[in-house]
């Protein structure tokens, strides 16, 4: 079969490879659709590392069973894996935070993943797809999706009425926009590099937009908007600046959420006013066991819209994620891998 593998930093090759077998715990799909992620980008970029080379990269996978052990779900169910397998015994899992798992298997980080024909899934990281969501969609509600249920849910604990800033509108930042609206947050100001992605946020009802364009302060134009500044702000970038914005656009007891990516130290404000207003500044990271399931459900009930997404032939997998670490932007869809 096809299998789009990292070898190494800059190094993407479609490979021939032997196909997975199923076996007691694990089930063989064929892949339908895959979401490429930013951290697949920093995969290929060299700032982040799998835990092995060679390894198919892919971790937002959904397609049909082809074989699963003890006929637990019949050739042909339509499903999507969620992204981790936790041990359930280290100190995290027996707290309940099963995403900080110190022996977590990641579909494409520590286990070959989705972009490839087949791909091998533990049978209890198997969820069945809901016939209203198409591929391409489920495929986002896998990572994109749960991860931003997590960080609007658990992390941020937006509450009615507060008020929320998320900033980028890309396909995490489209999910945590909704789930800030249904947790009934009372204002969502919405933040992004690109006028495109402002225009469908705006779509999406929110209540106010701020273009970020070079040396403009987010902060400043948040603290105006929403007066003295917001009870949560969620970053979905990775960058130091977007991080930045979110501590300058918190309210004093504000809480303020890295979710992004990205390798750049953060600096941003004097201890004082650290310590003076009592602000936040939280990660967030993954989701947990369920939240895919969740998120398709809202996605087949109507109460969310999946983001933009945009096809990709595996044949110019390579090519794609070459242009992403290079740093070409493909524009706000997220791109979808498609064997
Ligand atoms: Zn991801
Ligand atoms: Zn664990």
């Amino acid at each position: 079969m096809r299998a789009l593998r990292l070898h190494g930093p800059g190094d993407v090759r479609l490979d021939y490879v032997p196909p997975p077998e199923a076996d007691a715990a694990t089930a063989v799909v064929q892949v339908e659709a895959c979401g490429v992620c930013g951290s697949d980008v920093h995969f290929v970029d060299g700032s982040a590392r799998t835990g092995h080379v060679p390894i198919s990269l892919g971790h937002e996978v959904a397609g049909r069973i082809v074989s699963a052990p003890n006929d637990d779900f019949a050739p042909g169910t339509e499903v999507v894996a969620e992204v981790g397998r936790f041990c359930l015994a280290c100190p995290r899992c027996l707290e309940g935070r099963p995403n900080l798992c110190e022996r977590a298997r990641i579909l494409g980080i520590h286990v070959d993943g989705g972009f490839a024909d087949l791909v091998a899934v533990p049978v209890d990281s198997i969820v069945i797809r809901p016939p209203e969501v198409p591929v391409a969609a489920a495929a986002t509600a896998v990572d994109a999706g749960a991860t931003a249920l997590h960080a609007v849910e658990r992390r941020a604990q937006v509450r009615a009425g507060e008020s929320v800033l998320v900033i980028g509108a890309g396909g995490l930042g489209t999910y945590g926009i909704q789930f800030a609206q249904l947790a009934g947050a009372g204002a969502v100001i919405v933040a992004d590099t690109n006028a495109r992605a402002l225009e469908r946020a705006a779509n999406l009802g929110v209540d106010e937009t701020v273009l970020v364009e070079p040396g403009g302060s987010v902060g400043r134009q948040v603290k105006m908007l929403c007066d003295g500044g917001v009870d949560a702000a969620i970053e979905f970038v990775g960058s130091a600046s977007a991080v930045d914005a979110a501590v300058k656009s918190i309210r004093p007891g504000g809480r303020a959420v890295a979710v992004g990516v990205g390798i750049e130290p953060v600096v941003s404000l004097p201890v004082v006013l650290w310590s003076n207003n009592e602000y936040s500044l939280l990660g967030s990271y993954g989701s947990l066991p369920g939240d895919t399931a969740t998120v398709l459900a809202a996605l087949a009930d109507g109460s969310v819209v999946a983001p933009e997404t945009m096809d990709v032939d595996l044949a110019d997998g390579a090519e794609l994620l070459a242009a992403l670490a290079a740093g070409d932007r493909t524009g706000p869809a997220r791109p979808i891998i498609r064997p």
